[in-house]
């Protein structure tokens, strides 16, 4: 039997080294990699007896995996380079704890069953995602924001909808009850309703609409290229990382 020559498991053997990048680099290929690859990032993450002693052979991998990331960010939405602007700018040291919760984007809820994709659904645009929730669980601003209409709204019943500074628009339907009002200023995080069944709605969910540009988006590519997973429920790691 060969003499290993280090602890290393054989396939990352012969692979070509980087050198380890400066700390806020890490922190940025980090962010990008929980996108693309959150269970990959995770599994690496577990390997680190300390994010500082940073193995280069990991961060090669998360790198391939941010790479990967990006480019399939890249042919499904235009503002994935815009949000990659953001993380680099997040992930800088020099940006306080307070401005980095500012510019996250986060899940609307803590917990929930996804059971409906943005698409064309009976011939008609279902412009949103569904998440499933009991009645009355609180849900939250995705990103801070003014709220521009909070109230009865025909088919989306007692809605939300939320003009964040980019431009973009949330929107949050089918609610039991609306604890804000318009013109209200939301945080990132905010509780701003609870979930319900009102409207046109089969079944207690929040129906959750991304506008760009006045027009709606797939919610899972959008935020997905801005830090949040709906389908694997991670949340951008940008504030935790940069605090360590
Ligand atoms: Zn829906």
């Amino acid at each position: 039997m060969r003499q290993r020559l280090s602890s290393e498991p054989d396939r990352y053997r012969g692979r070509r080294r980087v050198p380890t990048p400066p700390r806020s680099r890490y922190a940025a290929v980090v962010t990008s990699a929980f996108v693309g690859a959150g269970v990959v990032a995770l599994g690496a993450a577990s390997q680190l007896p300390d994010a500082k002693a940073v193995n280069p052979t990991v961060l090669q991998n998360l790198e391939e995996a941010a790479t990967t990331q990006d480019a399939l960010a890249e042919r499904s939405i235009d503002v994935a380079a815009a949000s990659r602007g953001e993380e680099r700018t997040t992930a800088d040291p020099k940006v306080s704890e307070a401005e980095a919760a500012a510019q996250a984007w986060l899940l609307p809820l803590e917990d929930y069953e996804f059971t409906a994709p943005y698409g064309v659904r009976f011939g008609k645009l279902h412009a949103g995602i569904d998440l499933a929730a009991p009645e009355g669980t609180p849900y939250k601003a995705v990103h801070g924001g003014t709220v521009t209409s909070a109230g009865y709204s025909g088919g989306y019943g007692y809605a939300i909808t939320i003009k964040h500074d980019d431009g973009t628009e949330t929107i949050y339907a089918h609610s039991r009850r609306l604890l804000v009002q318009a013109g209200d200023q939301v945080k990132a995080g905010q509780i701003i309703g609870e979930v319900g069944n009102t409207g046109y709605s089969y079944g207690t969910h929040l129906h959750l609409e991304v506008h760009v540009d006045g027009s709606p988006t797939d919610p899972i590519v959008f935020l997905r290229s801005h830090g949040v997973d709906i389908k694997l429920k991670i949340e951008s790691v940008m504030g935790s990382l940069a605090a360590s």
